[in-house]
């Protein structure tokens, strides 16, 4: 998932769950560390059913998320896994999640420093990049064979129709070959 992005939005529908989510997330960041951890992860198991009901996905392996709470250690953890297997995508930037597989499972690892830094420009730019970070990665897992364009296309109608949104179209116009080299083959 490339750079995160500042959201803005006109109106927050009554009864969506991009509302709920900006009720609860400032009362939860006042608690500890591992309790946001935990309400970070019940959004992770909230999307992935979402995208699981919708039968968007034929093939998805089991899926683990590990929140890494440094960047620092976000870094290191991707470099790592970058020498064992070769990465789906090559950001331009810096990205806020990679993914791990193993012969068991998928492991989205997510830089939740970098995003929790997001809050700076407000709850919903959190949330939004949260979230898409969430639905991208779990669509690269479910369509390994499409491209980043074709993942950002399919990640924008998801993301709005996850949290009962229209996205903004700046949202909409994303060009991943903004955001990766090309895969070298
Ligand atoms: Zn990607």
């Amino acid at each position: 998932m490339p750079d995160a992005r500042e959201f803005k939005l006109d109106k927050v529908p009554e009864g969506s769950r991009l509302q709920k989510y900006l009720r609860e997330l400032p009362e939860v960041l006042k608690k500890s560390a591992d309790e946001i951890f935990t309400y970070l992860s019940l959004m992770f198991d909230e999307c992935s059913r979402f995208l699981e009901s919708g039968s968007h996905f034929e093939n998805l392996p089991s899926i683990r998320l590990k929140l890494i709470p440094q960047h620092i250690h976000f870094v290191e953890e991707e470099k790592e896994a970058d020498k064992i297997a070769k990465s789906i995508e090559i950001p331009k930037g810096s990205s806020t999640a990679f993914v791990i597989h193993n012969r068991y499972y998928a492991e989205i690892c997510v830089d939740i420093e970098r995003l929790i830094g997001l809050l700076e420009h407000g709850y919903l730019t959190f949330i939004m990049n949260l979230i898409e970070t969430y639905v991208h990665e779990i669509l690269h897992l479910g369509f390994p064979e499409k491209g980043e364009q074709e993942t950002h296309d399919m990640q924008y109608l998801l993301v709005g129709a996850f949290l009962g949104i229209e996205l903004p179209a700046e949202a909409k116009n994303i060009k991943a070959s903004d955001y990766y080299f090309e895969k070298a083959s």
